[in-house]
Formats: C-alpha cells, sequence, structure tokens
C-alpha cells in the first residue's frame, strides 16, 4: 500500500503484552465439510440437499441457489422468503465476471412519515411491526434475475423440493424451537401465526411438524407461471390487503413497479488478495473493506490471533468502519455516497493514525454506532459448481417472522424492513417513500490470482462484518481451519462496549479493559454474532464448506 512505508503518527502498543491465553473449547464445534464438485452451504439440512441435488443433476450453481432459496423460504420462514429482499453476488466462471444485484425491499410510494414519528411510540412499534412496517418485497424480482441471466434449468424443477417439503412438512429443530418459543407470545393474538408455528397452542418442541400448504401452492405457481405474478393479482393483491389490514400503505402500483437493480460490486485489494463485496445500500460491504483497509497497516500475524492486541486493533476498526457507514451510508439511487474516498488510501492513513493501539477513542466522530443489540435474523447461502461459478446471497424479512403479518392465502410472512431506517428524520437513511433502507448484509469473495479462495456471508445484522472478519483473518491470516475460524470466540464493539463471547479467557478480557474497553459478556456461543455460511476453495481444486455453529446450518457436496 502506498502509505505504509510512510511514516505513521500513531502511537506504538504495549510491548510487553501478555501472550495469548488459552480458549475454551468445549462447545459444539463447527465441522466442515469437503467435496470435489460442487457444494451448498445455507441455513438448513433440507436446503442444502435441495441445492446439491440440483448440482448433481447438472444444474449449476444459480439453480442450486434458487432450490436452495426456496426451501430455505418454507424450512425458514422466520428467517427469509418472498416477503422479503437481499442481495446476492454472482462469479460467472466462463465470463470471469462478477454480477451483483439489490434486491432490496422498497418503502411505499404513499408512505405517510409522520406516523413513524411520534413521540409517543419510544419502542418505533410503528417502524417494526404490522402493516407500517413492510415495504414492498423484492425477492421475487432477486429470484428472477439469478434464474434468467444464469439458471439452466426449469423453476418447477429447482422448486420441487421446496414444494413437496412445504406440502408435507419438516420436523423443526432444537433452535428452530428456541427461535418460536421467544415469539410464542406475540403468536397468541393471531390465530393464523399460533395454528402453524404453536403446538395447541403451546410453544412447540424440537421435532413438532411445521407444513405450509399454501406456500406451497405459491411455488407452484409462480414456478409454473413467472416468478414476476408475484407482483400482479391474485398474489399482489392478497399481499397488499395484508398490509393494509394491519394499517400498511402498500398498493398495486407499489408492488408492480418494483425492480431490482444490478450495481457495481464494490472490489478492494487486501494484502495479496482481493475482495469483491456488496455495494451500498448494503453498508456491510464497505464495512468490511474499510475495516481491512485500516488492519492492512498492522502486522496482524505478529500480534497473535485474539491477543489483547488483536482484539483492540481489530474492534477499533470495527467501531471506525461503522461509524462511517453510519454516516455517509443511504439509498445511492438518492444519495451521493463517497466510497471511493472512504476506501482512499489517504482517507485511510488519515483516520489510522488518528487511532491508538493503547487505548479506546472516547467517542468517534461524527457519528459513532452505539447500536449493540437489535436484531440480526436472515439468511446467508454460498454455492460453488463444477464449472467454477460461485453464488453468494443475503436475503431477510429482518427481524425473526418480519413484520408478524402473513398473507393468510398464500401463508407469506412480510418483512419488517422499515425498521432499517434511520428514526432520525435528517439522517442519509431517514424513511422516505421509494427509498431503499441501510443494509448490513455483505455477501462477500476472496479471489486471489484470478482465483476464488473464500466466498461468504452471514445474517447478523450489525454484526455481519465483523463476523467475516473474524473469519477472514483466522483463515487468510493464521491458516487456521475454516470450521475452527467458524469456532474461535467473536467480540463486538459498540461505543466503548465490546461485547463478548465468554470464552475468551479472562486475562485477555483484563488487559482489554486496561486499554478503556467496557466488557459486556454475551453467551459463550451466541447467535448474536452471526451464522457465518462459507465455502473455502482450496488450492488443488477442493472445496470445504463450513455452517457457523452458533445457528443452524449445513454443508452439502459432492
Ligand atoms: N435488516 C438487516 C439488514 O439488512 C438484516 C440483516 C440481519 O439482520 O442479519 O441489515
Amino acid at each position: 500500500m502506498l502509505w505504509l512505508g510512510c511514516a505513521s503518527t500513531r502511537p506504538k502498543a504495549d510491548e510487553t503484552a501478555l501472550p495469548p491465553a488459552p480458549i475454551d473449547t468445549t462447545f459444539a464445534r463447527a465441522v466442515s465439510t469437503t467435496a470435489q464438485s460442487g457444494m451448498v452451504v445455507c441455513a438448513h439440512p433440507l436446503a442444502a440437499s435441495a441445492g446439491r441435488k440440483v448440482l448433481q443433476s447438472g444444474g449449476n450453481a444459480a439453480d442450486a441457489a434458487l432450490a436452495a432459496l426456496a426451501t430455505l423460504s418454507v424450512v425458514e420462514p422466520h428467517a427469509s422468503g418472498l416477503g422479503g429482499g437481499g442481495f446476492f453476488l454472482y462469479y460467472d466462471a466462463a465470463q470471469d465476471s462478477f454480477f451483483l444485484l439489490d434486491y432490496r425491499e422498497k418503502s411505499p410510494r404513499r408512505v405517510n412519515r409522520a406516523q413513524y414519528f411520534l413521540p409517543e411510540d419510544t419502542l418505533k412499534l410503528v417502524q417494526r411491526t404490522g402493516g407500517t412496517a413492510i415495504l414492498v418485497p423484492g425477492a421475487a424480482a432477486g429470484w428472477r434475475e439469478l434464474h434468467s441471466r444464469f439458471g439452466t434449468k426449469r423453476l418447477p424443477e429447482l422448486f420441487a423440493d421446496a414444494i413437496a417439503i412445504a406440502d408435507t412438512g419438516y420436523q423443526i429443530s432444537e433452535k428452530q424451537a428456541a427461535i418460536i418459543l421467544e415469539h410464542a407470545a406475540e403468536f397468541l393474538t393471531d390465530s393464523l401465526l399460533s395454528s402453524i408455528f404453536l403446538d395447541q397452542g403451546l410453544p412447540p418442541s424440537e421435532g413438532f411438524r411445521i407444513r405450509l400448504p399454501e406456500l406451497a401452492k405459491l411455488l407452484k405457481f409462480l414456478s409454473n407461471t413467472r416468478l414476476d405474478n408475484f407482483y400482479f393479482a391474485p398474489v399482489a393483491s392478497d399481499v397488499m390487503a395484508a398490509a393494509r389490514t394491519h394499517g400498511g400503505s402498500l398498493d398495486d402500483r407499489d408492488l408492480a413497479s418494483y425492480a431490482p437493480v444490478s450495481r457495481a460490486p464494490l472490489r478492494v485489494t487486501y494484502r495479496d488478495y482481493e475482495i469483491i463485496t456488496a455495494a451500498p445500500p448494503a453498508a456491510g460491504g464497505i464495512t468490511l473493506l474499510e475495516i481491512l483497509k485500516l488492519l492492512e497497516a498492522e502486522d496482524i500475524q505478529s500480534m497473535g490471533l485474539l491477543t489483547p492486541e488483536y482484539i483492540h486493533e481489530v474492534a477499533t476498526a470495527i467501531r471506525q468502519a461503522r461509524t462511517d457507514a453510519n454516516t455517509w451510508m443511504g439509498d445511492p439511487d438518492f444519495v451521493q455516497i463517497p466510497a471511493d474516498t472512504l476506501l482512499s488510501d489517504s482517507y485511510i492513513e488519515q483516520v489510522y493514525n488518528s487511532l491508538s493501539s493503547d487505548s479506546v477513542p472516547q467517542a468517534m466522530l461524527p457519528l459513532d454506532s452505539l447500536r449493540a443489540f437489535g436484531p440480526g435474523n436472515t439468511t446467508h447461502l454460498v454455492v460453488a459448481d463444477s464449472a467454477g461459478n460461485v453464488v453468494t446471497l443475503t436475503q431477510s424479512i429482518n427481524y425473526f417472522f418480519g413484520s408478524g403479518v402473513m398473507v393468510p392465502e398464500w401463508q407469506l410472512l412480510l418483512n419488517n424492513h422499515m425498521a432499517d431506517f434511520s428514526s432520525d428524520t435528517t439522517s442519509v437513511n431517514g424513511l422516505r417513500p421509494n427509498r431503499r433502507p441501510v443494509s448490513s448484509m455483505a455477501p462477500t469473495m476472496v479471489f486471489k490470482n484470478g482465483k476464488p479462495v473464500l466466498a461468504f456471508g452471514s445474517p447478523g445484522g450489525p454484526r455481519i462484518p465483523a463476523a467475516l472478519v473474524d473469519v477472514l483473518l483466522a483463515v487468510l491470516e493464521f491458516d487456521v481451519p475454516l470450521n475452527e475460524a467458524q469456532n474461535l470466540p467473536r467480540f463486538f464493539p459498540a461505543g466503548q462496549n465490546l461485547v463478548v463471547e465468554t470464552r475468551i479467557p479472562e486475562a485477555t478480557l483484563e488487559a482489554l479493559k486496561a486499554k478503556g474497553w467496557r466488557i459486556v459478556p454475551n453467551e459463550h456461543l451466541s447467535n448474536y454474532f452471526g451464522g457465518v455460511q462459507a465455502i473455502q476453495f482450496l488450492e488443488d481444486g477442493v472445496l470445504v464448506g463450513c455452517s457457523d455453529p452458533r445457528r443452524d446450518g449445513a454443508a452439502d457436496g459432492y
């Protein structure tokens, strides 16, 4: 890097720092799966298997991704589906080119801003629940683009597994039962949701069977006709009626005019690697790149993995990058976003030199992000096929169960992505009609010498870029096997607070406290810190897939 040789004005870390203490490894650990030809890694074994079967029957990465997405919409309906939106990055091996699609949801054109800023609504419930929380879903249009640009197989074949599973039902996992338990009280007042997700009015146990026959009909209808039919009667009318019954303002023009946008992916070098990731309105990509650029000046390897110095440097870089994202990110169709400036050598050098290796800044200007909590639901999938094509895709209905509004005719949960607009009306990400709210999603690929090294992404809301940096540094800087990289304890800065998985040793936490971090213990393995789905591409051509142990997931290859 241009400025690496320049004299840094930044104070040096304490040379007498403690050696790394051993890390607790007594928990359910992630395992890697290897494959020679193709691989699907995602949040549910049934979805991974649906995708892998498509690969094995001659489908490509786009085909397999569509089969897995349709299945995820059935087996993980609380996290993503046709009622939401997302971003995908596709590597087309034959063309040696990248394609990024933004199919983020968009606010209705008749959104009544005043109703979102009532002083008595301190919890922002209008933004988070019911019809007022719902944005125009982008998923059907996003899936259509994936299929029409890159797919080779017909949709009825690709959706067959999803439709069969929705019809006959599937047994919920322990983690899914826990998610339902957390939301069970909300279902009690909704006979539709309780009839699907509760067991005779009570939170179900692991193994309880969920059936979604009306969702099966929706998948059958769209795959037999066109995915675009989501945006027209009868589906659109039913979506609109559900939103309006619950106080929303979606209308038929909002739905009929929805269009996804192809955007240039962000591409930046980090040492010998090229990182390719999502562009705004996904802020996760640029945040990830700024973190890596700030860390590039450091000799990460000599710090040692998860030492106090390492955690301090990474956490400080995360905090700075989040501050910049908070300040500058909005819908790029309306807001000028200084992406090039934020990633330029001169800006990175200036910011790097303003940070200290020894102490935690009191506040970062202008918009320090103190948001430590908040949801991190969502789903991520990665697919690699035998022709070298790769898909990395993140999509969501935002909070688990989205707005809590289900379209009864199709058993379709609608998103609450209105909550991703800033509640500060002056913000560049302020709530306005016809806009896409900023997202933390970051579907990402890492290339070296023109070949893929890693393709990954994660749910986790604001923690997404942090989770990806943790895995990326462990794999690329420390040669840690992918599954062990997933197992390592995570941390996340919010202001001067550092939320940590409690497996980080006490001595390390004490050293971090001495630098000024306020340690906030989370669980020893918490889905708060994301759920990374990743494929690593080894030099001998072997694919290594691994799901995060913090959430459900599976890698399936052949
Ligand atoms: N609403 C979130 C976003 O777009 C979803 C990501 C997540 O919760 O994981 O950033």
